[in-house]
């Protein structure tokens, strides 16, 4: 996903460009500001190897405005508290309604999407950080690829040649699906690993989310065909038992995901695929 300097300024003179540092007016899309501030604390960082700093910026208040809508702003008018020119603040962003997961980001300490956090409901100044366990490509946009490589190690889908027409899908009972369900809502968006001491840059460990996609398309009647093939990878470096249960991840879970009931649930899975294995031999 491309990182996005959009522009929330529609309709003013200096919307779009760099260094314009005009106060968008009222329009019937967006209210009048009301002639206060919000002061915003940006991590920047100009590369992957770039050293760190912190910029500030006064973002005009309007009623119900969210991180993303202030960073627009920022992105349009990039001039800093003391009046210095700056470059536009980057991040990544998709759906903007805590669907995609591409907008996560540290806000005052905490993990969650900036297109879900409230100004009104936030203490000032709103600080905007990185995520610290993936790579930081610029300011507060990460590279998320080991996540979704790691999904691909645990085969998350459920293998169908979509070629021809398979017919109808064997049928789910009513109390798999209750069960599935919540697990399907799961947006990769990273808040469970930013939150899991043991999920750290030195090590392989999958963490919650890939977890709870193991138990999620093991579950599932077809996809189920890969169960073995997704417990080895869960016995092996970085699998379940590299999980010391902190339960960070509920915690910070924007969609309510039972993550630490499906560790509980790939851990048996597991044990009885190594006792299977073991008399197999
Ligand atoms: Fe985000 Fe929850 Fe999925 Fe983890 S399990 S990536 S916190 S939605």
């Amino acid at each position: 996903m491309n990182p996005t300097v959009t522009d929330a300024t529609a309709g003013s003179p200096g919307g779009g460009g760099n260094g314009a540092a005009t106060v968008p007016t009222g329009s019937a899309a967006m209210p009048t500001s009301t002639g206060r501030n919000v002061t915003i604390r940006i991590r920047r960082q100009d590369g992957p190897d770039k050293p760190g700093r912190w910029e500030e910026f006064n973002v005009p208040y309007r009623p119900n405005m969210n991180v993303i809508s202030c960073l627009q702003y920022i992105a349009a008018t990039p001039v800093t508290t003391d009046g210095r020119q700056t470059s536009p603040p980057v991040w990544d962003s998709g759906c903007l309604e805590e669907v995609c997961g591409a907008c996560t980001m540290l806000i005052n300490g905490k993990v969650r999407q900036s297109c879900s956090a409230l100004v009104d409901k936030l203490d000032e100044p709103i600080t905007l950080e990185p995520m610290t366990k993936f790579p930081v490509v610029r300011d507060l946009f990460v590279d998320r690829t080991r996540f979704f490589e790691d999904l691909k190690r645990v085969k998350a889908w459920v293998p169908i040649d979509g070629t021809y027409d398979l017919g109808p899908g064997p049928a789910v009972s009513q109390e798999k699906n209750d069960e599935r369900y919540p697990l399907s809502r799961c947006i990769t968006c990273g808040c469970c690993l930013e939150a899991c001491p043991q999920y750290t840059p030195a090590n392989r460990f999958v963490g919650a989310a890939v977890i709870s996609q193991v138990r999620l398309f093991n579950e599932h009647p077809t996809g189920a065909a890969l169960k073995g093939e997704r417990l080895e990878v869960m016995m092996g470096e970085g699998g379940v038992t590299d999980c010391a249960k902190a339960g960070n991840c509920v915690e910070v879970c924007p969609k309510e995901i039972p993550l630490l009931e499906s560790i509980a649930s790939v851990q048996r899975q597991a044990t009885v695929h190594a006792i299977k294995r073991f008399f197999n031999r």
